[in-house]
């Protein structure tokens, strides 16, 4: 059995430096009323704008090259800029995606003028990228994907359908894998070829989904004829199964992946006061160490990936525990918040939040992987299948 090991890392002292300053930062954008931190990811807050402030501060793209607009800065400090700004329900969902996974892809495989002309844009905060992975029939079973992109006179013509591409309405680019060839009887992952599609591009179509949260998240986006020039494929003919895996790597540890609901817990301290009852000191203690603990975790996959190791079983474990603890947190909350004295101050923002968070919470354990096949590849990880 293959050893788990998490090692034991703490936030040196320059990201405290540097969480002073997201700080500080966040606090102005909220008296300046650019979003309202008592409203989880509402993008209906000036984010367009937001983004490029984030990104004259040197937040987006921090751990890339300079060469590409990069900072140069490290994992840890990437880290705490994260955390802080999901803590104050700060508007990311613009640059995000981007920050974490769509840079890190082009960074690796998209030839040198595309990354002259993109990275430098997604650090000053002015792009916006979705994920085009799922389909109709193939969410889990990501390999049995079916929109095509089939040759054609300098490049490929897509016709298919991507679901649930979150942003797709408002991004700029797609990084998204189609099929290029049939599987094969050996390598049923072959034949998926990676490509950057340009989202302003004749012959795609974004169909908003609405979701119970009253949120317009994710979208369908149909693909007609759409054309993706020669240097917009990114890596490997048909290879695309041996690239995505590792993109999905950076897509689970991080502190969005635990911290989704958090608010509702801070409502539920301001609500208790200083002198809260047994029960509450108890149950809010509970909730406590198991976020101290995730988060322990969660900063040392970002250490060891800054030690350039590669900590996919630990990464994945992280997101395991992390979504269905922050999928049970309104619930717990809502519990605890029964015996909360009913002329707490807060109470309506508490009942507001908790509204928000009970329908934010289903989807928690599905996107970016369910809770079962992680577990499979846990145990995949671990030599126990
Ligand atoms: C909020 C949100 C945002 C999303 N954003 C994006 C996005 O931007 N881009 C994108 O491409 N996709 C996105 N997704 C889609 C997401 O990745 C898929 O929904 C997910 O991978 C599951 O696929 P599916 O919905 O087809 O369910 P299925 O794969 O059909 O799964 C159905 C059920 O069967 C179980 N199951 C399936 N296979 C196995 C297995 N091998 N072992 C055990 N159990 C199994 C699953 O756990 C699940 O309970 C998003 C989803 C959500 C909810």
């Amino acid at each position: 059995m293959t050893a788990l090991r998490f090692d034991p890392i703490r936030l040196p002292p320059e990201c405290e430096e540097l969480r002073k300053e997201v700080r500080a930062f966040l606090a102005e954008e909220i008296a300046a009323g650019t979003f309202n931190p008592f409203q989880p990811l509402r993008e209906d807050a000036d984010a367009r704008e937001f983004s490029r402030r984030v990104g004259e501060r040197g937040w987006i793209g921090m751990t890339w090259p300079k060469k590409y607009g990069g900072h140069e800065r490290s994992f840890l400090e990437r880290y705490v800029v994260t955390e802080e700004m999901r803590v104050a329900n700060a508007p990311v969902r613009r640059f995000f995606v981007a920050d974490r996974q769509s840079g890190p892809i082009l960074l690796r495989y998209a030839p040198e003028h595309i990354k002259m002309d993109i990275l430098p844009r997604i650090c000053r905060g002015e792009l916006c990228f979705a994920i085009g992975m799922s389909e109709p029939n193939s969410g889990s079973d990501l390999f049995a994907a079916k929109t095509r992109a089939t040759r054609t006179e300098g490049g490929w013509l897509i016709n298919g359908s991507k679901i649930w591409t979150t942003s797709a309405h408002m991004a700029d680019y797609m990084i998204a894998i189609f099929r290029t060839s049939p599987a094969t009887k050996e390598n049923r992952r072959h034949g998926l070829t990676q490509f950057l599609v340009n989202m302003k591009s004749p012959g795609i179509k974004v169909n908003p989904i609405g979701q119970i949260t009253g949120q317009n998240e994710f979208n369908e986006v149909v693909f007609t004829d759409a054309f993706v020039p020669d240097d917009h494929q990114l890596g490997e003919i048909d290879g695309a199964w041996k690239q995505a895996t590792s993109e999905l790597a950076y897509e689970r540890s991080g502190p969005e992946r635990f911290l989704e609901t958090y608010y509702v817990l801070t409502e539920l301290v301001r609500a208790v006061g200083p002198d809260p009852d047994t029960r509450g000191a108890e149950g809010i203690g509970r909730l406590v160490a198991q976020l101290h603990t995730m988060r322990r975790m969660s900063v040392s996959v970002a250490g060891m990936l800054q030690a350039g190791k590669e900590p996919v079983v630990e990464a994945s474990i992280v997101k395991d525990v992390g979504t269905i603890w922050e999928q049970q947190l309104p619930h717990r909350v809502r519990d605890l918040a029964a015996f909360v004295e009913e002329e707490a101050g807060n109470r309506e923002t508490l009942e507001n939040q908790l509204n928000f968070a009970i329908r934010t919470a289903p989807k928690l354990t599905i996107q970016g992987g369910t809770t079962e096949v992680l577990r499979g590849i846990i145990a995949r990880g671990l030599g126990l299948r």
